[in-house]
């Protein structure tokens, strides 16, 4: 595993960086596509997990999380607003062909949702803090007193067609609500986080290229 900051790891996947998962403290962060559980489980063998907690209801992020709560015991967080997807009580949204597809592909079983979370909890020392747009319950788990922030894929640092670094809003395909992502963009800025962990591509540690990305945006 390799280690962003103090207590937060990223697990090792291949092609890297591409669709992450991370271990802050005890919580797993996200689950990948529904192939990734072995990988994932053998990776955190041997470290104490307690929790699974999704930064958002996609099918690269809740893959794997039904597989993995029920082998290694977990209960599983994620927001409120991101609940009955994850309880496939409601469709994966948007519904673009592109969800269509990873629906196929990737997604995987329903699962309870055992810990619903708001703004201002708490998980590992990180503070959830509410960032809609991308899904209606996406989450940045935010860590003050170092600035770290898991931002899921409120944005990304990864072209997601050529797996290019560098900072992308998400394509249409894959974002319910636009303005709203793009105040939440906004939001990720005003924290001025010292280290970005994204869903999909490597950390960013660039506080001023951040800052102008959402200055930039319109
Ligand atoms: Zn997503
Ligand atoms: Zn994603």
């Amino acid at each position: 595993m390799h280690k962003i900051a103090e207590g937060l790891y990223v697990l090792p996947s291949f092609p890297s960086f591409a669709i992450n998962t991370y271990l802050m403290e005890d919580v797993l962060i996200d689950a990948a596509t529904k192939w990734d559980a072995l990988r994932i489980a053998r990776q955190l063998r041997g470290r104490p997990v307690n929790l699974l907690a999704l930064t958002h209801v996609h099918p690269d992020h809740q893959g794997a999380a039904s597989k993995l709560c029920q082998s290694m015991n977990l209960p599983l967080a994620c927001h409120a607003d991101d609940q009955q997807i994850m309880e496939g009580r409601k469709p994966m949204l948007p519904r673009s062909w592109m969800i269509k597809l990873q629906e196929k592909t990737w997604m995987g079983r329903p699962h309870p949702v055992s810990k619903v979370l708001k703004t201002g909890d708490e998980l590992a020392g990180f503070k959830v803090i509410h960032a809609p747009g991308h899904t209606s319950g996406s989450v940045i788990f935010f860590r003050e007193k170092d600035g770290v922030a898991v931002a899921g894929d409120v944005m990304s640092n990864l072209n997601p067609f050529t797996l290019r670094p560098g900072l992308h809003e998400m394509p249409d395909e894959y974002t319910v609500h636009r303005s709203q992502s793009r105040e939440s963009i906004r939001l990720l800025a005003s924290l001025d986080p010292a280290v970005v962990c994204f869903g999909h591509g490597k950390p960013v540690t660039d506080r001023a290229a951040l800052k102008r990305f959402a200055q930039a945006l319109p």
